[in-house]
């Protein structure tokens, strides 16, 4: 796309799913339920249970998490949660780099590593 064309679609973005507009909401609609959907399919993929605890008794718990910490690694992937699910479900990050915790055992990984790095004046108690 040149900068000529650029222009054109960012210009026509901007008007045609201006803030309060049906087009704007129609779209957001549409984002919300792509999400969703995408998050149905990674739940499917990895099962929809924790696999630390087991923890299966409400979906709206379960986290994806990046195994080994290093979340950044996959950023020039995705780098929002939405596009992690597509670029997972597409097969361009493999599944095994990921698992499904739920939001306990998720923080509680996430505070030990955090633990394991900082200084004892850092600690979080
Ligand atoms: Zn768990």
């Amino acid at each position: 796309m040149n900068d000529q064309q650029q222009k054109y679609h960012r210009e026509f973005n901007r008007t045609y799913f201006a803030p309060g507009t049906a087009n704007r909401e129609r779209r957001r609609e549409l984002d919300r339920a792509t999400h969703a959907r995408n998050r149905q399919g990674i739940l499917d993929m990895y099962g929809r249970r924790c696999s630390k605890c087991g923890f299966d008794s409400d979906v709206r718990a379960l986290q994806l998490d990046h195994k080994g910490s290093k979340p950044w690694e996959t950023h020039r992937y995705a780098r929002s949660g939405g596009t992690l699910y597509v670029v997972i479900l597409n097969g361009t990050l493999p599944k095994e780099l990921f698992q499904i915790l739920c939001a306990n055992c998720n923080t509680i990984k996430r505070l030990s590593t955090l633990e394991e790095r900082s200084t004892p004046k850092n600690t979080i108690l």
